[in-house]
């Protein structure tokens, strides 16, 4: 949009920038927009000039989008070989609760989409009470987090274990990943029901 790469309609979103009078070290800044409320505040437009102003001028020049991507990314880390591990499906839904955009009922009422974050057994429904906690699925935790080679706790079950070689991690993910899928119908009733 600042670069005209877009239909007019949305280039003309962007507030025009006016020349300053003195020479500032923020002039090719675009202005903010001013907004009254914090969810106008969060929204798209408002939120993506106050990233594009944090910007290296060398970023916002890029001739192209793939140059713009390729600078901003350079320095960015590569996601864990981890996360590729298991079925696609196991992947996707390991992703969700790693980012808290899974269809928990936490997730969901953080998002406004539900009235409670509780879960059906009376407990809040968080990412660690429905892999560690939650009564509705102990036969599936017995049966596969009984014997991981690290405590079976959140963090380790969705990021692995630094101290573990990538063989045993990998082990962790599998066991992890047939939890999500053993329950994917839960899961999978929710998102249809939500989304
Ligand atoms: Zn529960």
């Amino acid at each position: 949009m600042k670069n005209h790469t877009t239909p007019q309609y949305l280039n003309d979103l962007i507030p025009e920038q006016t020349q300053p009078r003195y020479n500032l070290r923020n002039t090719s800044d675009i202005p903010l927009i001013h907004c009254r409320t914090q969810l106008y505040t969060n929204s798209y437009l408002p939120s993506t000039i106050r990233e594009w102003n944090r910007l290296p001028e060398n970023h916002r020049n890029a001739p192209s989008v793939t140059a713009f991507k390729a600078r901003v990314n350079q320095n960015a880390t590569k996601s864990s070989p981890l996360y590729n591990v298991g079925s696609r499906e196991g992947q996707i839904l390991h992703t969700r609760l790693r980012l808290s955009c899974s269809s928990l009922n936490l997730d969901l009422y953080r998002r406004s989409i539900v009235d409670t974050h509780n879960c059906t057994c009376g407990a809040v429904e968080s990412v660690s009470h429905f892999l560690l906690y939650c009564t509705n699925f102990d036969i599936h935790r017995q049966r596969y987090l009984a014997n991981l080679p690290c405590p079976p706790i959140a963090d380790n079950l969705l990021n692995g274990n630094e101290r573990l070689t990538f063989e045993q991690n990998k082990y962790i993910f599998l066991q992890d990943s047939k939890i999500y899928t053993i329950n994917q119908t839960f899961l999978i009733f929710r998102y249809a029901q939500y989304c």
